[in-house]
């Protein structure tokens, strides 16, 4: 067992179990909606994988019982970094062994004086191994998707994208319009290399099979962002609870560094570059962050580095330790600090919400994870689009097409390039017209709050429904 308060006697009426899946992107909004909860009066455990890169430190919530799970992903996947194959191996695992079933049955069985009674299990929805091992015990399981609802309607169309000739994708078709899902081209796509083709349709037919006996289904969005794609999961589904509840790092009650940085691995949170910030002039600097997984090479690091000092715009910029794979650590161009002057700051890890937050931040050039991106929408802040892989194509297309608060820089980095999109967004005439309509989705995630807004109503009926449970 990992420590925390689990083994006190426990004063909350009701518990939950709290399954994340070990990435930062995944974490974040788990342990955000363990906040809403346990501040709702509802005691939590979080159920947690040890042995990857985010794994989550008990430490940052002492207010919540932390019990380990034994993974069962060999370690050359782990080392090999492929996101997809450690997550087949998580739920191969849980549906071959007991282990995870033993550890569920251990936490039910602690219902009574020690413990208040487990009500259910909210499990990442990438994690549906975990809904048999919870069904057989007579748990119900509630999901929660930490990506956008276009993203999980892309999923359920997974088998006619494939019917209908749009995957595996082929070079040739990668500008093509898929017809069914505008606006989204092939690119765009949750799209896997040939190779690992099978494995994801197998793996996404499993996902979605489960998902279709959830007793409730969450997502980190919210109903004025993704009005149409959430109607069509309510269609498609079939089960009676879909409720958008984001962005959740609004309800979290948490500080930055905890709400931010929920893993022990990464480093903490560099909170000199916001007195910098409060030194730079309103709406003038561009913050550069690609999240805690996507990375360049040194050629692609060095184009950025001189696109941004180019540019003579005022940047803050997240260079990550592991930011360039196979290296000792990131090395910037000679001459770099020189040429930026003190008009560029450079962190290894930001408190992103709180710098967003900030009157001097007047863009993002982001990759548009699902949470950075959501990130920027609550804070009406406009983005540069660098999307790499996963969903992030496609909250970039919704950024810049459906939304028109960003626009994708396509192509090889190229520093002249660099320079020109950061002039076009910090600048420009169209880059002000993206910051005026952020300006006005930013209203929209404030609405939601606010009494009878549609992410507080979707947070109540959630509370009724575990207390029901
Ligand atoms: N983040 C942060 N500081 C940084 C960079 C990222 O706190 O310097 C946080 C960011 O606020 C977000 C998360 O890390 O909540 C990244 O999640 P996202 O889904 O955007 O991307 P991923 O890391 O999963 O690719």
């Amino acid at each position: 067992n990992g420590g925390g308060n689990g083994r006190q006697p426990h004063a909350r009426a009701r518990r939950v179990l709290m399954f994340p899946l070990p990435f930062q992107g995944h974490i974040n909004p788990m342990l955000q909606l363990a906040d809403v909860l346990h501040g709702r009066g509802l005691a939590v455990t979080i159920l947690h994988y040890t042995g990857f890169r985010n794994t989550l430190d008990p430490a940052l919530r002492p207010e919540f019982g932390f019990v380990a799970v034994p993974d069962g992903v060999p370690a050359d996947v782990v080392a090999s970094g492929n996101v997809v194959s450690m997550i087949v191996a998580m739920n191969t695992t849980m549906e071959a062994s007991v282990a995870f079933r033993d550890v569920l049955a251990a936490e039910l069985g602690l219902a009574g004086e020690r413990m208040p009674r487990a009500a259910c299990l909210f499990v990442d929805s990438s994690l549906f191994g975990a809904q048999k091992a919870a069904e057989e015990l007579g748990l119900p399981t509630i999901a929660l998707r930490t990506g956008s609802a276009a993203c999980f309607n892309c999923i359920l169309a997974y088998p006619m994208l494939h019917q209908n000739g749009y995957l595996p994708p082929e070079e040739s078709q990668l500008d093509m319009p898929v017809k069914e899902l505008p606006p989204l081209r092939v690119r765009d796509l949750f799209l896997s290399s040939r190779a690992d083709h099978d494995m994801l349709s197998k793996f996404l037919a499993k996902a979605t099979h489960a998902a279709r006996s959830y007793s409730a289904l969450v997502l980190n969005t919210f109903e004025a962002l993704e009005t149409d794609e959430l109607e069509k999961i309510r269609d498609e589904i079939g089960i009676a609870m879909v409720l958008a509840t984001g962005p959740l790092h609004r309800l979290s009650s948490k500080t930055e560094d905890t709400a931010g940085r929920s893993s022990n691995v990464l480093p903490h949170e560099d909170h000199t570059c916001i007195e910098w910030l409060d030194t730079q002039i309103t709406g003038s600097v561009l913050y550069v962050s690609v999240g805690s997984l996507a990375c360049m090479d040194s050629g692609e690091l060095s184009e950025v580095a001189w696109g941004l000092a180019n540019s003579g715009q005022p940047f803050l910029w997240v260079v990550r330790q592991d930011l360039v794979p196979g290296s000792d650590g990131p090395c910037l161009p000679k001459g770099f600090d020189d040429m930026v002057m003190g008009r560029g700051r450079v962190t290894p890890w930001a408190p992103q919400q709180e710098v967003l937050a900030h009157r001097a931040v007047g863009g993002f050039w982001t990759h548009n994870g699902w949470n950075s991106t959501l990130e920027s929408v609550a804070e009406g802040c406009p983005m540069i689009c660098r999307p790499q892989f996963a969903d992030q194509m496609m909250n970039a297309r919704y950024v810049d097409a459906v939304w028109g608060i960003g626009f994708e820089l396509e192509g090889e980095l190229e520093r002249n390039k660099i320079g020109e999109a950061i002039l076009k967004l910090m600048k420009g005439s169209e880059g002000e017209a993206m910051r005026k309509r952020a300006g006005e989705l930013k209203k929209k995630v404030a609405s939601c709050f606010e009494s009878g807004g549609s992410s507080l109503l979707a947070i109540n009926e959630l509370i009724d429904h575990v207390s029901s449970l």
